[in-house]
């Protein structure tokens, strides 16, 4: 059942490596050593206290190999005034250990607006970077590497958002956050997994439009139009990592862990939502997690995000089938690292797009805050255009 996506991933030196193995104590190890770093007194009082939030994933054997990548880069956070924003994906040593700032993309992006450190570093995919840089244009936003990239961004370009407004004149555009920041330029409001059902609503209203063109997740939109009636237009982007998940593992899951509760995220198929017993954004998966301590748990999401709610969550039992991202998983301690010490890879948008982008989010942030909002499962599928 537990599966991973062993996607061709290439180490710092030019050679190729698995996805586990990237993230595994030797490599850390060896990544440490080879910037003189080593597991001192000094390291060890500085990191004892934050192994306490790691030891459910970390054995003890191998936090002498993350420690010192740890300590380092916390001295220079403060050195340089930084700070990291830590998506739910990142592995636990990053999320628990360096990381300042820990969410889903929309809590991640009002951080990214209103910290006030001069500098940022994003423990997530690139089009998280480009998010934190439109909203916050005078700091300095590194992505640790370049690659880290995203199905569902790579899926659209803002030119196919052109083409699709020319189709579907006088239809509000609502983008996902999950594209590149020229698409954004072209939309009217942007969207999260936390808020995507009251955008959508929001825009129909709005426009004093049947329809709205919701892009690029076919899922997402399909499990949004189950969710709201309003018509939707989208997209064939999918997330490569929830669009591997199936009704079929539920059940296999169900029938191994009687009582087990099954949550599922919203970039899942409909049929997987349909059999889930709660679905919504990483944020609301967990707080579904705090408030209910459920006894045993599966999350239907990327690998990490199930250790990450552990850790405040130690009651919970979680089964752990889950699909990599590897995107997500370029993002390491070594390469968080080298991004604070040469300052690398600077994220920069042209100014004209940068402002249009910002539009657009910035139409989504005025929204009324309101709880992240589950999706409703059991539902029917529902049919969408798909351009
Ligand atoms: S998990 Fe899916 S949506 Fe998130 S970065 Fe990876 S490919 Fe993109």
């Amino acid at each position: 059942m537990a599966r991973i996506i062993d996607a061709p991933l290439t180490t710092g030196d030019g050679g190729s490596c698995d996805p586990r193995t990237i993230h595994g104590a030797w490599g850390a190890l060896d990544a440490a050593g080879r910037r003189g770093l080593a597991y001192t007194a000094e390291v060890r009082a500085e990191t004892d206290h934050l192994y306490e939030q790691v030891k459910h994933v970390v054995p003890a054997i191998e936090w002498p190999a993350y420690a010192p990548l740890i300590a380092a880069i916390n001295k220079m956070k403060r050195d340089k005034n930084a700070v990291i924003l830590a998506h739910n994906y990142m592995t636990s040593e990053i999320f628990y250990c360096v990381g300042d700032f820990r969410g889903d993309s929309l809590q991640l992006a009002r951080e990214a607006a209103e910290t006030d450190a001069q500098l940022i570093v994003q423990a997530g995919v690139h089009f998280m970077a480009e998010t934190s840089k439109i909203l916050a244009p005078e700091k300095t936003v590194l992505i640790p590497d370049m690659r880290a990239g995203c199905s569902l961004a790579a899926s659209i370009t803002g030119e196919d958002v052109r083409l699709i407004k020319a189709k579907y004149p006088g239809v509000p555009v609502v983008t996902y956050v999950n594209t590149s920041a020229d698409v954004k330029a072209e939309s009217d409001v942007c969207c999260t997994s936390s808020n995507a059902a009251a955008v959508v609503e929001w825009a129909a209203k709005t426009w004093n439009s049947d329809r709205v063109i919701m892009l690029p997740d076919e899922f997402l939109a399909k499990n949004v139009a189950a969710q709201t009636g309003v018509k939707i237009i989208s997209w064939h982007g999918r997330c490569e990592v929830h669009e591997r998940f199936t009704a079929e593992d539920i059940a296999e899951l169900r029938e191994a862990h009687p009582g087990v509760v099954v949550l599922a995220h919203p970039e899942c198929p409909p049929d997987v939502m349909a059999a889930a017993d709660f679905a919504g954004s990483t944020a609301a998966l967990q707080s579904y997690v705090l408030d209910n301590r459920p006894g045993k748990v599966v999350l239907l999401t990327e690998c990490s995000m199930s250790d990450n709610v552990a850790g405040a969550a130690p009651d919970v039992d979680f089964v752990r089938p889950c699909n990599l991202c590897p995107h997500m998983k370029r993002i390491t301690l070594e390469a968080i690292y080298d991004a604070l010490a040469e300052m690398k890879h600077e994220v920069t948008i042209p100014e004209d797009v940068r402002v249009r982008a910002k539009r657009a989010i910035d139409a989504m942030l005025s929204l009324p805050k309101e709880k992240p909002r589950s999706f409703e499962t059991g539902k029917a599928p529902v049919a969408v255009e798909l351009v």
